[in-house]
């Protein structure tokens, strides 16, 4: 048997592309990843295993989850007049935004650097991609060039991480206004670090019908359990649920998230402690020769080495058995770049300690 099925048949497209990698983190400090650090209080635990032992899974799940989205609803303080859909993570959220308004001959606008599932989605379902590069000096939105983008391309759809991911940083809400309100197709605001910012789009949006505003529990503290929400008006969610795939979120999702989201106040707690841990992580960095750290509204802090360092002070990190993620090279803005997600204390100690020893060669 030969693959030459593969070279024929496959998108090319989809053949020119890379798979998503994700780093071996065995043996490692993992600050890669947005991850929240802290485990399950043993209390917790127990009533956790109880209740999964009286879960069944020789049915499909609730096709609705119900009781999930009216937990979830509460606790994201969504509107009374907003829909919501749930997603197996918020990256299929994105996947069936793209199904119902993407497809080719339509255009996805977002900023660079960005979270780059909205390009490689973009890329899934045959969309053109217009990244708009961010101003240089502080990530934020260039205003002119992202209008003039909306006006000649006018995008289905515009994606907004708010904070942005790599950057870490709020953009200007009343630009996202401007955006909003001359976008023809529809903006997502992309809320996944909404636990780190007291900063929302969420109290706002049933006030467009253009808006959308995208939460995850991933950065939360849930990640494992891969549960991402959008909520916009009835009429656009509707249509978007078309393209979900039947029973999308699993029993065991269902049922843990909705017990998880009952104790919020521990959750609460811990992002609470990883955004004051945030600004001493700040600090430590902005007093160390050479590095510059950039301000951040997420759990996580990019950082630019000395000119020509980064990618070996990453290197050296990891032989230090610290992993963070390296952005020098994904994009002309982040050259020497790297990417620390806020830890425990012991671990951001670790860090900052591999970090210095790293700096200074030793
Ligand atoms: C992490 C992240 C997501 C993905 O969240 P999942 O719910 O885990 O799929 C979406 N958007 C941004 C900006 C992120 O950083």
């Amino acid at each position: 048997m030969n693959d030459d099925f593969v070279k024929r048949w496959v998108r090319p497209e989809i053949g020119a592309m890379h798979a998503y990698a994700v780093a071996d983190a065995t043996g490692m400090v993992k600050l890669d990843a947005m991850e929240n650090p802290y485990a399950w209080p043993p209390a917790l635990r127990e009533d956790w295993s109880r209740l999964l032992q009286g879960t069944d899974v020789n049915r499909y799940p609730d096709p609705r989850a119900g009781e999930l989205t009216r937990v979830l609803r509460d606790a994201m303080q969504v509107p009374p007049g907003a829909e919501v859909l749930l997603g197996n993570g918020s990256d299929e959220i994105i996947q069936m935004l793209a199904m119902t308004l993407g497809g080719p001959g339509r255009t996805l606008v977002s900023v660079d650097p960005g979270f780059v599932m909205y390009r490689l989605i973009a890329a899934f379902t045959g969309m053109a991609y217009h990244g708009v590069a961010l101003d240089g000096s502080d990530f934020g939105l260039d205003a002119d060039a992202l209008l003039q983008a909306i006006r000649e391309t006018e995008p289905a759809l515009v994606f907004l991480a708010y904070p942005n991911n790599p950057t870490g940083n709020l953009f200007d809400a009343g630009l996202i206004e401007q955006v909003i309100e001359s976008a023809p197709g529809l903006v997502v605001i992309d809320e996944a670090y909404a636990p780190f910012t007291d900063a929302s789009f969420m109290p706002r949006v049933d006030e467009f019908a253009n808006l959308a505003v995208m939460r995850t529990l991933s950065k939360m503290g849930l990640a494992g359990l891969r549960l991402g929400l959008l909520a916009g008006r009835p009429s656009l969610i509707r249509e978007v649920d078309k393209t979900r795939l039947p029973y999308n979120i699993n029993t065991l999702t269902q049922r843990s998230a909705s017990f998880a989201l009952e104790h919020l106040e521990i959750f609460d707690a811990q992002t609470g402690t990883i955004r004051h841990d945030r600004e001493l992580l700040y600090g430590a960095l902005a007093e160390i020769d050479g590095i510059t750290p950039y301000p951040s509204a997420a759990n996580f802090i990019l950082f630019r080495c000395p000119a020509g360092r980064g990618p070996g002070i990453f290197e050296g990190l990891k032989q230090r058995n610290v992993l963070i993620k390296n952005l020098d090279g994904s994009h002309a803005l982040l050259r020497d770049c790297l990417r620390v997600t806020v830890g425990t204390p012991q671990e951001n100690d670790r860090f900052q300690q591999a970090l210095k020893e790293t700096l200074a060669g030793t």
